[in-house]
């Protein structure tokens, strides 16, 4: 039986409605990763992830995977390497919301969304929020940079400033999944994240992320990287995609178990 939100019919939606599957949705962009990454490497991992995430759910909960958005919101300084595609922010908010709000409106009460790309993270955030106000249903949003944090933080071979964009974090995970798209021949680390301080530590080094402070503005990007891929590895990439799934099912479980405030509320 499939897990695709695609390949089900109005009948087996049914069925999936009775049962209260996970909805699960995947948002990468497509955006310059330097010359040694394809350009649609968020949207890579993020489709990789939900699959990961849907077959080690799949035989303890019901589930559905929607398709992956695969284009999004990057900063036009970016755009100074062919391959950035600008979905601009209210636009990919508004569209992200429409398709939540339309699955939460067919009646599926439990839905994460999988947030694949730096530059989304606040509006997704927003969004998440206004679909509370707008459905009374709290989506979930997972990381699977920030649950894989502590894995990789444990394996990575490079330094501080070694991961934040096309580096060994985004490099690794691609020569897992899709090694026939990494050419490593072309990576180089001419441009580590060299500014570290007291509050930046460049790629949240071990946690030590305090502030938000745009990474293109600290130090220019000559590759349009900032890290050091000549030290990743598939198996720091499997090593990172399995702690990301293993953390994400378990948090997902748990958000499937416990009744919404509305779902508690209509039943007592
Ligand atoms: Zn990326």
């Amino acid at each position: 039986m499939s897990y695709l939100f695609r390949d089900q019919s109005s009948v087996t939606l049914h069925e999936h409605l009775d049962s209260n599957s996970l909805i699960i949705l995947p948002v990468g962009t497509t955006e310059e990763h330097g010359p040694h990454l394809p350009v649609d490497t968020d949207a890579r991992i993020a489709e990789a992830y939900g699959q990961r995430l849907a077959e080690a759910l799949a035989p303890q909960i019901p589930v559905l995977l929607m398709d992956t958005i695969r284009y999004g919101y990057s900063m036009k300084i970016m755009q100074q390497w062919p391959g950035t595609v600008v979905v601009r922010t209210r636009v990919l908010m508004d569209y992200v919301f429409d398709v939540c709000r339309s699955v939460l409106d067919m009646g599926f009460t439990k839905l994460a969304i999988l947030d694949c790309h730096g530059h989304h993270r606040g509006l997704l955030s927003t969004v998440s929020r206004e679909l509370c106000d707008a459905c009374d249903k709290a989506v979930a949003i997972l990381s699977p940079a920030r649950l894989s944090q502590e894995a990789y933080d444990a394996a990575r071979k490079s330094k501080q400033g070694g991961s934040i964009h096309g580096g060994e974090w985004e490099t690794s995970l691609l020569l897992h999944i899709s090694p026939e798209a990494v050419d490593m021949t072309k990576a180089s680390d001419e441009d580590m994240m060299r500014y570290h301080s007291e509050f930046v530590a460049g790629d949240g080094f071990q946690g030590r992320q305090q502030v938000s402070w745009s990474t293109w503005y600290i130090q220019p990007s000559k590759s349009g990287i900032y890290g050091d891929p000549t030290v990743a590895s598939a198996e720091t990439g499997k090593l990172v995609m399995d702690a990301a799934v293993q953390n994400g099912a378990r948090f997902l479980k748990e958000y499937w178990d416990r009744k919404q405030k509305t779902e508690s509320a209509a039943q007592s």
